[in-house]
């Protein structure tokens, strides 16, 4: 296809899967299909009942066979994704409602899906949280596959693709995502609807294929073959480039080839600065998918497990079974490096769904994580009993996440104990002692960190949080983004506070928010002095080459000097221009 026949044009959406793609398009064509409109008579409804039933049992074999096939492939974590749309295909709100509009309004079956599937995308709307908003696409996707079913179309059909396709969709279903990358033929994902944890971003980081997400109605305007070029770091999309614009992405990939390059080059050279600081560089994980990845580019453990995020896509509450068979996999694949895992930081808008749970008017200053957790025992103790007994298969450490108080540490560790203390008495198989720290991430916790360094057996810094209460900005919210600034004074003495009171009470220190992983504060952290940073796989390695090539002692002139400034702006300025003095090449 020539690059001249159709005119350019460009996009922007959410960079949600590193890397640089050249293709050409595959327009997954989900539009749906029109669905019939029709009144029953008297005697109609009961077949039609009957029709329904059929379609749901049809549709519940599908995903189950869907299921079966991903786990195999996939992993459990992508599975799970597959028994929240079986439960969807059981759930009364949806099978009840149908039925209701069957008899009581006589429409025909196909329309009612419809209908309740519109209502229930628009419960999804007004919730905050970006996670649960993503869910509404899970409802359509389940809806389609009942209203095919109802019409006799075909489903689940195997999509033939070209080699090196950029596979375009107005959404891509986390089964569909999941079965095209294992072919080895997507080169590159773009949805018009998604976000940062919507599947198919999920399924596109773990198989690290670039993807762009949330990119508005580029579906409707990309055509079949088109030649596409994609940026899934930065969220650009090119449709059909002019020769300059094309060699420009070329160059590019090439870079970003050349730094995956180094990742693997570098993949077991210690983060050691040329005057012998040494830094461990660990990764931050979600899902089991993404442990392949984070040791190819050379994670020497995990830093931050966020156990929430495998259990939120569902109505029920974990098991003590769940949690211990996901951690015991955890721990197998890292085998025996360090795995941190973060207690549930559920809360505010994060809850399974069938948990009792009040809508808050400030959610990221109400009942979350370690609040949520001591409020909620039962949820807690499960667990807590199966991170003991998960310890028996690895090298693992625990923290608790939004710690405030020394209370609620102390809380958080004597429930551990008497878990067990139980677990013992049972005569239940668990691993030697393992460490217990927190997650430095509120100024309350920053500001007493000398008393809770006395009886954390690490810190671990999350700056998302932290810089969202030092300065008083939802991380949510747009409006204040602007704001959210990294360098801000009070920000850095915050973390100096929090490293100066680790180092006098001889505890690892380390960050797993944001922060940690961004290559332009790498000399700042260098400086602040760091034990671990916990981060994602593709900055490991770029973060990794500015840490071999800098020194400490510079490092710690740099901060002295950037510390003496006083506005964000300021200091923001003065390191940008430092580093890139410095590292003209680290950025791939
Ligand atoms: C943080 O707050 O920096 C952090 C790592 O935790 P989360 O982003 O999950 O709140
Ligand atoms: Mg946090």
């Amino acid at each position: 296809m020539s690059t001249q026949a159709n005119p350019t044009m460009n996009f922007k959406g959410i960079g949600a899967s590193p890397g640089v793609a050249v293709g050409h398009a595959f327009i997954l064509d989900r539009k749906r299909m029109r669905t019939p409109k029709l009144r029953l008579a008297e005697a109609e409804v009961e077949p039609e009942r009957a029709r329904m039933k059929t379609a749901l049992e049809q549709s519940d074999r599908q995903l189950a066979e869907l299921k079966e096939q991903i786990t195999r492939t996939e992993g459990h974590d992508h599975a799970l994704i597959l028994e929240a749309h079986r439960l969807m295909v059981h759930d009364p709100m949806l099978v009840d409602e149908v039925d209701r509009l069957i008899v009581g309004d006589r429409i025909n079956a196909e329309w009612a899906v419809r209908r309740v599937a519109r209502k229930l995308k628009h419960l999804f709307d007004n919730i905050p949280d970006e996670y649960f908003r993503e869910r509404r696409s899970d409802v359509d996707y389940v809806a389609d596959r009942i209203v095919r079913n109802l019409m006799g179309q075909a489903v689940d059909e195997e999509v033939e693709l070209p080699a090196e396709s950029i596979v375009v969709g107005h959404d891509i279903s986390p089964a569909e995502a999941a079965l095209m990358a294992r072919s080895g033929r997507v080169a590159g994902f773009i949805t018009d609807l998604g976000g940062q944890t919507s599947h198919t971003a999920i399924v596109a980081r773990a198989r690290e294929t670039p993807a762009v997400v949330g990119a508005g109605r580029v579906s409707e305007q990309i055509s079949p073959g088109d030649l596409v070029a994609m940026d899934g770091t930065r969220g650009i999309i090119l449709v059909n480039p002019s020769p300059e614009q094309l060699a420009l992405f070329r160059e590019t990939q090439r870079r970003y080839h050349e730094s995956e390059q180094l990742a693997l080059r570098t993949k077991d050279l210690p983060a050691v600065s040329v005057d012998g600081f040494r830094i461990r560089l660990n990764g931050n994980m979600e899902f089991l998918e993404e442990i392949p990845s984070l040791l190819a580019h050379g994670a020497e453990g995990i830093g931050l497990y966020r156990t929430e995020f495998m259990f939120l896509d569902r109505k029920t509450v974990p098991t003590e079974e769940e949690h211990y068979r996901a951690y015991k996999q955890v721990l197998e694949a890292m085998g025996g490096r360090p795995v941190t895992i973060r207690t549930l930081d559920l809360g505010g808008d994060k809850v399974p769904s069938k948990v009792k749970h009040e809508r808050e008017p400030n959610p990221a200053m109400g009942l979350r994580a370690i609040r949520y957790c001591l409020s909620n025992r039962e949820l807690f103790r499960a667990q807590l009993r199966a991170l003991l007994r998960a310890s028996a298969h690895g090298n693992m450490r625990v923290m608790f996440p939004l710690i405030c108080g020394l209370s609620e540490l102390r809380e958080a560790r004597s429930e551990l104990e008497a878990c067990r203390t139980e677990l013992s008495r049972a005569g239940v198989p668990m691993g030697k002692r393992f460490p217990v720290g927190i997650m430095v991430e509120t100024p309350s916790a920053a500001l007493i960190a000398d008393r809770l360094a006395q009886e954390a057996d690490f810190f671990s810094i999350g700056t998302n949080d932290l810089i969202q209460y030092t300065l008083a900005i939802d991380r949510q919210n747009r409006e204040v983004a602007y704001l959210y600034k990294p360098l801000h004074l009070s920000v850095l003495r915050s973390i100096q506070n929090i490293v100066t009171a680790a180092r006098s009470s001889n505890i690892p220190v380390a960050m797993c928010g944001e922060m940690g992983g961004d290559p332009i504060y790498a000399l700042v952290l260098l400086a602040l002095g760091f034990d671990e940073l916990s981060m994602t796989s593709g900055q490991i390695p770029v973060v990794k080459n500015i840490l071999r090539r800098s020194n400490r002692t510079e490092a710690t002139e740099l901060l002295k000097a950037a510390m003496e400034l006083t506005t964000a702006e300021e200091i923001e300025r003065y390191i940008r221009t430092e580093m890139d003095k410095r590292f003209t090449n680290v950025d791939p």
